[in-house]
């Protein structure tokens, strides 16, 4: 069976660099915090461009996040309707009332339009997520915030690594925030084999403030400034980042190699071949992205009838999201708030299917598989 994310073909391939510094770690005694996770600071700073603090998930990360920003009860902040829980979680988990955005119907991404029909004297901030692994329209996004004075978040969970091309300068994923988060969980491009996630900014008062949140309000020992959390990262954990970091430019030149080869594919072969129900179109990144392919991500037609196929073929798929935030039962107290409905939300939640495309995936072998039906 073809896994959907084929972790252990990536141990195999890394092992011995992995035993090695999985043994160096625990025979060191350091497990949380040390010079395993200054170093990998260090390199994801380098990496990025700018100051990175690690922490326990990319969910904490948006909790850190909004504390630093200060986020009151009764504030709102926009978020995508179309995404994984956690940023409009977080915002309600502090006392901040989520309002949903519709989505760009082909790129999936945070609708400009819709998040500038949102804006009113209660919104506090945006965050905006690089869905999928290609990024969000930051530059609008920024543009909004300015002229509106709210914070902008960016949540790169998906998209560490990827790229997006403006006013002539490309620019990394997790500089479009005034901090921007990511997530280490085992399954996203850069993950590591348990919980993980790290927050970027420039600003060196944030960054003061979220280096004191992380590690319970404290500015040294037992000086408690704040009320903060226990969300830290630990020594192994970074080990095994630090290795996966020196291979991310590498695995995701092959994640884009394989999003080509299913785009050509079902683009010119299976679509020309099968009925319209079972015809599918790729989601679009937008000329100026390049995405980390955190998810190869397909509108079907028929969502049921294209499955089947897959079934069929033996070739593993997941269906992210199948319901829109809004929709969600731990969001009806507020929903009476809201906008009726978000169409191109509610559409890709219906026709959105994911396929296989980790770099240790035999994207040909698929491809073939789905060619002999
Ligand atoms: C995975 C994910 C998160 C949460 O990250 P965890 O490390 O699992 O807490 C947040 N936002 C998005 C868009 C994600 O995909």
């Amino acid at each position: 069976m073809i896994p959907f994310v084929n972790l252990a073909g990536q141990r195999d391939a890394y092992r011995h660099e992995f035993e090695k510094i999985e043994k160096e770690v625990l025979d060191s005694g350091c497990f949380i915090g040390g010079p395993q996770v200054k170093n990998l600071e260090k390199e994801l700073s380098d990496y990025v461009g700018r100051s990175a603090i690690t922490c326990g998930s990319g969910t904490d990360a948006l909790t850190i996040t909004l504390m630093a920003l200060g986020i009151r009860p009764g504030d709102q902040v926009i978020v995508p309707d179309f995404t994984f829980i956690a940023p409009a979680e977080c915002v309600s988990f502090l006392g901040g009332i989520p309002k949903f955005a519709d989505i760009d119907p082909e790129t999936l991404q945070i609708s400009i339009e819709s998040v500038e029909s949102l804006v009113n004297k209660k919104t506090v901030g945006i965050i905006g997520v690089d869905l999928f692994g290609q990024c969000a329209a930051f530059e609008k996004l920024r543009k909004i915030a300015t002229d509106r004075g709210l914070w902008l978040v960016e949540d790169a969970a998906q998209a560490f690594g990827a790229t997006r091309l403006i006013d002539g300068e490309t620019r990394k994923a997790c500089t479009f925030g005034d901090i921007s988060i990511t997530s280490f969980y085992p399954t996203k491009p850069l993950g590591c084999y348990g919980d993980g996630g790290a927050l970027f900014t420039s600003n060196s008062q944030l960054e003061e403030k979220i280096r004191m949140i992380a590690n319970h309000g404290s500015a040294g020992h037992y000086e408690h400034r704040m009320i903060g959390l226990n969300s830290r990262l630990d020594a192994l954990q970074a080990a095994i980042l630090r290795v996966k970091l020196t291979h991310l430019d590498e695995e995701l030149q092959v994640r884009r190699e394989n999003a080509a080869k299913y785009d050509e594919f079902f683009l010119n072969g299976w679509n020309q071949r099968v009925s319209p129900p079972l015809q599918v179109t790729p989601q679009r990144t937008a000329p100026e992205n390049k995405s980390t392919f955190a998810q190869y991500t397909l509108l079907a037609e028929n969502r049921n009838a294209f499955a089947e196929k897959l079934t069929q073929a033996e070739i593993p798929f997941c269906i992210h999201y199948p319901e829109t935030l809004r929709k969600q039962p731990c969001f009806s107290e507020i929903l009476h708030q809201q906008v009726l409905q978000n169409k191109n939300a509610e559409t890709a939640t219906k026709k959105a299917i994911s396929l296989p495309v980790c770099p240790f995936t035999d994207v040909d072998q698929i491809i073939q598989r789905l060619s002999l039906l």
